[in-house]
């Protein structure tokens, strides 16, 4: 087959395939994490104003300058961090070209890339495109949720290692990283003077009183941390395509030397309007936030009654369950039935992990959608008690 062997394991993303079956099938979507309601009429008006008075060409290599500011401002508010908008911060196509940007720019054939299991799809595509090596280190059980295995994460940085990617709150299991966690990661990053590459794209998607803390927080990070951001989530336009990233200038001049040549520019008319949305929706955040929670209370009850044990989500989209209570150890075959079956999608954990043994049952939903239809899917789960046995394990 022509297409080359790093690419081999890539061809499709579980996302289009249980969303596909999905459409197939009408089933309630709670695969793909996209939320089915719009962001802030403010900013959708921004758009189509911006749209309107002719920002139609490319827009700056780094992002309109209003974005810069915008993103800076709101890590300075919310964090304390410093970042110049001019030469620290980039605005990338989505968070996926900065996390594709990052590891193209800062990457060398040969060298490890440290992240998390279960990890995000793009880090690994990112990492087989730049030639680098992937290494991972499993969240393990920790009651009800999960915590990162700090043994293992020793164990894994070296002088081999150019990166650390670091996901928290993190996709697919809804975890915020303890701050012991993530004192750990500063340590072994600052001791081997390894970057950390700090995806934080659910940042202000968190529940029940949580309080995010960026990895470029912690003491010796804000050096050696690129910190990756967008309005995908957090303002329900993952059609939009607006990302960003800020660090120290070398990394972000590293990130942006191979960003301008994926897309160079992209997503001209929405950068305004995240702008204006980054400094006049936060209240519409903050308070969507709260709705996701009682969201997620709503799905992990379903599952739970539906015979799911079920993990704890403190944020995200995502809540991630175990069907073994139903009689199926293999969660990839049972989502590719679940469509037909009962009508729902969602999405099995061991598509974003090496090993799959700790994670071949679990099975992830996603939650940023109508109530209607949370309880919609909540009652065709309902029907898997009775079809025990018929399911594929
Ligand atoms: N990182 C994580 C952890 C994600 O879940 C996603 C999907 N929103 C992305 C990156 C990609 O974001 P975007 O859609 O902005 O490219
Ligand atoms: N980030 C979304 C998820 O985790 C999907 C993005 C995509 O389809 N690539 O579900």
């Amino acid at each position: 087959m022509p297409l080359v062997n790093r690419m081999r394991p890539f061809t499709s993303t579980i996302f289009a395939e249980m969303s596909a079956l999905a459409v197939e099938h009408d089933a309630v979507n709670l695969g793909q994490g996209f939320p089915d309601s719009d962001g802030p009429a403010a900013m959708l008006e921004a758009a189509q104003r911006a749209i309107a008075d002719g920002h139609n060409q490319y827009p700056p290599g780094p992002g309109v300058p209003a974005l810069r500011e915008a993103v800076a401002a709101q890590q300075l508010d919310d964090y304390g961090l410093v970042y110049d908008p001019d030469s620290q911060v980039l605005v990338t196509v989505g968070a996926t070209e900065a996390i594709a940007g990052a590891i193209l720019g800062l990457v060398e054939p040969g060298r490890d890339v440290v992240m998390i299991e279960p990890y995000y799809d793009a880090y690994a595509a990112a990492v087989a495109l730049a030639g680098g090596v992937r290494r991972t280190v499993p969240l393990v059980a920790d009651g009800d949720g999960f915590a990162l295995d700090r043994d293992a994460l020793a164990a894994a940085i070296g002088p081999d290692t150019a990166a650390v990617v670091v996901n928290s709150p993190h996709n697919p299991t809804g975890t915020i990283l303890s701050h012991d966690d993530l004192a750990e990661i500063a340590r072994l990053c600052v001791e081997h003077d390894v970057i950390a590459i700090a995806d934080e794209v659910y940042e202000h998607l968190v529940f029940d009183g949580a309080v995010h803390r960026p990895l470029a927080t912690l003491p010796g990070m804000a050096e050696r941390t690129l910190r990756i951001s967008g309005a995908a989530k957090t303002f329900h336009v993952t059609g939009w395509k607006v990302g960003w990233l800020s660090g120290p200038m070398e990394l972000v001049q590293a990130a942006r030397a191979a960003k301008q040549f994926l897309t160079f520019v992209g997503s001209g008319p929405f950068q305004p309007a995240v702008a204006h949305a980054l400094r006049t929706e936060m209240d519409w955040v903050r308070s969507d936030a709260q709705a996701l929670g009682r969201k997620r209370t709503r799905l992990s009850k379903a599952l739970a009654d539906a015979g799911f044990g079920v993990h704890r989500s403190e944020g995200t989209y995502f809540v991630c369950a175990d069907p073994r209570p139903l009689g199926v150890t293999d969660g990839a075959a049972f989502c590719r039935e679940l469509p037909a079956r009962v009508g729902v999608a969602a999405v099995p954990v061991s598509a974003f992990v090496d090993d799959p043994q700790p994670w071949r049952h679990m099975v992830r939903f996603a939650f940023a959608k109508d109530d209607d239809l949370i309880d919609e899917a909540a009652r065709r789960l309902a029907g898997l008690h009775g079809k025990r046995g018929q399911l594929p394990s």
